[in-house]
């Protein structure tokens, strides 16, 4: 665990020392459906830049205020140089939002090749599919150009396999945890998932599986509420919140965040067209874990929060909600309406890249603990 959790609370500092043991170029993209796959075929280091725990300072006057923590941090870093490791930087979405963050790295580092490729949003338009493939037929000859490499079928396929590979070992952490088999803490969860996004991904893959032969398997815990934790888009809730609400009495057995079972749930197909196999999985992504940043009738969030919540037996809900993210806004009111439908129990936490005050959130989630227990104790056996 100490050489994930040193990648992930430096992603930085492990890019700089991939670049001079490989000597070859890191790439830096943005959350949340860029397919890491393209960059790791043109033989480059991958790397979802994430949000950093310094304060904001001199990124301050490149967004305005209301933008996320995570876009002020991003443009922070890039102000500050922090960001000057990496070779490049591509990015496949198009929350505002986002793009300011981006056009904040164009502005501070003219010099560093920038690609963005829209990604159609409206996901049951028939011309999804094929825009989305031209879009990444465009990224691949765009990162071909920075990294001086051919992205060949070959190179692509094993690329896929070792991402899928990847993400296959992490759902088992998963299924274990759901299983109540192995105790595995939300602040742990998040590192092996935040450090997948940051390291070379065979490495990361070795120490996983080194990880999951020596867990210890047994019985569950009756005494824990059993809680999803959902929301979040693209970085990490700071640890210290994801430690109040099991600290409360809660334990976190599943969850739909960005870093977390949103980043893992669909695999790239591996057979077929190499191309048009990582459209596929921009758009059956966003069937396994809908994301109110996509736009779909075939299926919607609340439903699937609530067959999430079937699956592993969770009896509350903490919604994390970064700060100003307007996607996760607009949509929490039909989540809220769905989970009150149903009598499931939730708690709004609201995030921010300063920090929130740790003692008053503990009191609010004893409090939401408490009444989760009084409620089961009041339905009838
Ligand atoms: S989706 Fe939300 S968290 Fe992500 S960049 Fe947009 S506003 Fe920020």
């Amino acid at each position: 665990m100490a050489t994930l959790r040193a990648a992930a609370d430096d992603p930085v500092s492990y890019a700089s020392a991939w670049k001079r043991t490989h000597g070859k170029p890191v790439i830096g993209s943005f959350p949340m459906n860029f397919p890491s796959e393209l960059v790791h075929a043109a033989g480059a280091l991958p790397v979802i830049i994430q949000e950093s725990k310094t304060p904001i300072t001199e990124g301050r006057s490149m967004l305005a205020e209301f933008y996320c923590g995570y876009t002020r941090s991003v443009a922070d870093q890039a102000a500050i140089g922090e960001l000057d490791v990496f070779d490049g930087f591509v990015a496949a979405d198009h929350c505002v939002q986002l793009l300011g963050a981006v056009d904040a790295i164009r502005y501070v580092r003219p010099e560093k090749p920038v690609h963005f490729a829209q990604f159609t949003s409206a996901m049951d338009d028939v011309l999804a599919k094929p825009r989305v493939d031209d879009r990444i037929v465009d990224m691949k000859s765009e990162i071909e150009t920075v990294t001086g490499t051919s992205v060949t079928d070959d190179a692509l396929a094993t690329s896929v396999a070792l991402f899928n590979a990847n993400r296959r070992a992490l759902r088992e952490f998963y299924d274990l945890r759901r299983s109540g088999a192995v105790r595995i803490t939300a602040g742990e969860m998040q590192l092996l998932v935040k450090s997948s996004m940051v390291m070379d991904v065979a490495e990361h893959t070795g120490i996983l599986e080194t990880i999951r032969d020596n867990l210890n398997v047994g019985e569950p815990d009756t005494s824990v509420v059993r809680l999803h934790l959902s929301g979040h888009f693209c970085h990490a809730p700071k640890p210290e919140i994801l430690d109040v609400i099991e600290e409360s009495g809660g334990l976190v057995v599943d969850d739909d965040l960005y870093t977390g079972y949103r980043y893992i749930s669909t695999d790239v197909p591996e057979t077929g067209d190499r191309l048009g196999a990582l459209s596929t999985w921009y758009m059956e992504r966003n069937l396994n874990a809908p994301c109110p940043t996509r736009v779909t009738s075939k299926v919607d969030w609340d439903t699937y929060l609530l067959d999430s919540l079937t699956r592993s037996r969770s009896v509350g809900v903490v919604v994390l909600i970064a700060k100003f993210c307007e996607p996760h806004m607009l949509y929490y009111p039909e989540l809220r309406k769905a989970l009150d439908v149903h009598d499931v129990p939730s708690l709004l936490v609201e995030t921010e890249h300063e920090g929130i005050p740790v003692e008053s959130l503990r009191t609010k989630m004893e409090t939401f603990i408490e009444r989760i227990r009084r409620q089961s104790a009041s339905v009838p056996a």
